[in-house]
C-alpha cells in the first residue's frame, strides 16, 4: 500500500486512451488537466475523455490565472544561450523560435521597462528587457533550452488581475456541468481570490485548491487555507516569486499548515524533472521526492514529466517506488502525537470542532491498540481527511454514500479503499465495514478496528462516535 498520492498532469505525450489506462495501472491517483493550453472546448472534450477512462481517479482541472504563456516552441528543446538578442511580440497561436518569442497575452508588452527581468518556464531562463514597446527587445542573461509552452514570468506589478480573470471566468463557467472533483485555481493572493472563484463556479460537489505560488499567498497563507479545500505548494512560480533559497522552507511550512487544517497538500513541479528526457532520476531528484513524503505532503505531482515527457509511465513508476521507499522511514507515532488531539486550526465550527476531538480519541485508540484499520463513515469526506492529518500507520477505509466523495478522497493521504456506504444506521455501517475489510483482506477475526461514524446530533450530521470492534 502506498500512502502519499501521485498526481500526473495530462498532455500531448499522455493523452491517449492507451496511455492513459497504462498510467492508472502504474499508480496514478489523480490526473490533473491544465486549462493553460488549448481553447475550452478542446479542454472540455479532453476532461470528458479522461472522465470516461478512468472513472475512480479524481480529476483536478487546472485553472492559469494572470499567467502568460510563450507561443509553443514545439516538442524539440530550442537552446536560448546567454547574450542571446530575443524579440517578443504579442501573438496567439504561432511558433516561437529562439529569436522571436510569442507573449500570448494582448496589450502586456507595452507595460514592460527597459530593466525589467522576465523568467522563461519554472526560472532556469531569464531576459532582460533593453527595448520596450509593442515589439520589445531582450537579451537572454541566464541561459538554457525550452519546449512546449512554456509560462513567461514578468514583474508582479503588471499581473494585478483579480480572480478570476475573465479568461478564467470563461473557463469556469464551461466546467459548471462538467464531471471533475478538484478545482486548481492559479496565483491565489487572498482569501477573496478563493471566495470569487467559488462563486463564479457555484457549485459545492468540487474541491476547490488554492496555488500558493506568490509572496502575498504565502503572507496570507491561513486565511487562504481557511477557505480552501485542499493546497498546492506549486514551487515553479513560487521559486521565480520568491528568493530560490526559501523554496524548501516554504514547502515545509506549506505542508505543515495545510495539514493542520486537515487539507490535502500537493507538492508540485520539477520532482522528476529529468525524466522528460532520461531514463532515470538525478539523486537530486530522487531525494526531493522522498524528502516530500517526509515533510508530510499528501501527494506529489508530475508536470511536464508526464505532459511531454518521453516515458509518462515509467516516470510514474519510479515515483511511486521512490515513494513507497520514502514512506517506510516515515515516522509515523512522532508525527501523530506532535499533531495531539489539538484543534482543527482555522475553521472554529461547532461540528469542525467535534470532528477534530473524535478524529484525535479514534487515532489515539487505533495507536495504543495497534489496530489493523481506521474506517471513517464520511459523507462529505471530513472525517477521513481529519483522521488522515495524524498520518496513521494502519490503513484508513472510507464509507461514504456518494461517488463524488470516493473521487475526491484519491487525493488524500492513506486513504486506501473507498466503500459506498447502503445505509446510515451505525450499527448497519460497522458491520458492513467488517464485512468489506475481511472481504478484501484487510481484518481477519480478532483485529481491532476503530471505527468512526456519525449521527444528526442537534439537527446537523457530525461524527460524534468512535468504536472499537473486534473482528469476529
Ligand atoms: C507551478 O508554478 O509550480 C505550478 C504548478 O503551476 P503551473 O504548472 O500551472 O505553471
Amino acid at each position: 500500500m502506498r500512502r502519499t498520492r501521485i498526481v500526473a498532469t495530462i498532455g500531448p505525450a499522455s493523452e491517449s486512451d492507451e496511455v492513459l489506462l497504462e498510467l492508472v495501472k502504474a499508480g496514478v491517483d489523480v490526473f490533473r488537466l491544465s486549462m493553460a493550453h488549448g481553447d475550452i472546448p478542446s479542454s472540455i472534450e479532453r476532461l470528458r475523455r479522461v472522465r470516461a477512462l478512468a472513472p475512480d481517479l479524481a480529476i483536478m482541472v487546472d485553472i492559469p490565472g494572470p499567467k502568460i504563456r510563450a507561443g509553443s516552441f514545439g516538442t524539440v528543446p530550442v537552446s536560448l544561450p546567454v547574450g542571446t538578442d530575443v524579440t517578443l511580440i504579442e501573438g496567439f497561436a504561432h511558433t516561437s523560435t529562439a529569436s522571436t518569442i510569442y507573449v500570448e497575452r494582448a496589450d502586456i508588452l507595452a507595460q514592460l521597462k527597459v530593466g525589467d527581468r522576465i523568467h522563461i518556464g519554472d526560472g532556469g531562463l531569464s531576459l532582460l528587457v533593453e527595448k520596450s514597446g509593442s515589439t520589445t527587445l531582450a537579451k537572454v542573461t541566464s541561459g538554457g533550452s525550452v519546449m512546449g509552452k512554456p509560462g513567461l514570468s514578468l514583474p508582479s506589478s503588471i499581473l494585478n488581475d483579480r480572480l478570476p480573470t475573465e479568461e478564467d471566468r470563461a473557463r469556469i463557467e464551461a466546467l459548471r456541468t462538467e464531471q471533475f472533483e478538484i478545482l486548481a485555481v492559479s496565483f491565489v493572493r487572498s482569501a477573496f481570490d478563493m471566495v470569487s472563484v467559488r462563486t463564479v463556479l457555484s457549485r459545492d460537489d468540487v474541491m476547490l485548491m488554492a496555488k500558493i505560488e506568490t509572496g502575498e499567498g504565502v503572507a496570507n497563507l491561513d486565511e487562504i487555507i481557511t477557505v480552501s479545500d485542499a493546497i498546492m505548494v506549486a514551487r515553479g512560480d513560487l521559486g521565480v516569486r520568491m528568493p530560490i533559497e526559501e523554496v524548501p522552507h516554504l514547502q515545509k511550512l506549506i505542508v505543515r499548515h495545510g495539514i493542520r487544517y486537515a487539507r490535502p497538500v500537493v507538492v508540485a513541479t520539477q520532482m522528476l524533472e529529468s525524466m522528460t528526457h532520461a531514463q532515470v532520476p538525478t539523486r537530486a531528484e530522487v531525494t526531493d521526492v522522498a524528502n516530500a513524503v517526509l515533510d508530510g505532503a499528501s501527494a506529489v505531482m508530475l508536470s511536464g514529466e508526464t505532459a511531454i515527457g518521453e516515458d509518462p509511465v515509467g516516470t510514474v513508476i519510479t515515483m511511486d517506488r521512490i515513494v513507497r521507499r520514502a514512506e517506510e522511514s516515515f515516522d509515523y507515532a512522532k508525527w501523530g502525537s506532535s499533531l495531539g488531539v489539538q484543534q482543527i486550526v482555522g475553521t472554529g465550527t461547532q461540528s469542525t470542532r467535534i470532528t477534530a476531538a473524535i478524529t484525535g480519541a479514534a487515532w489515539r485508540a487505533a495507536m495504543e491498540e495497534r489496530a489493523v484499520a481506521i474506517v471513517a463513515c464520511t459523507r462529505s469526506g471530513m472525517t477521513a481527511r481529519a483522521i488522515s492529518r495524524f498520518r496513521p500507520p494502519m490503513p484508513i477505509i472510507a464509507i461514504t454514500p456518494s461517488e463524488i466523495t470516493a473521487r475526491q478522497l484519491r487525493s488524500s493521504w492513506g486513504v486506501q479503499e473507498v466503500f459506498l456506504s447502503p445505509s446510515t444506521n451505525i450499527d448497519e455501517l460497522c458491520d458492513f465495514a467488517v464485512a468489506q475489510m475481511k472481504k478484501a483482506g484487510i481484518a481477519q477475526a480478532g483485529d481491532p478496528v476503530v471505527i468512526m461514524a456519525g449521527s444528526s446530533s442537534g439537527g446537523t450530521a457530525v461524527t460524534d462516535t468512535v468504536r472499537m470492534v473486534i473482528v469476529s
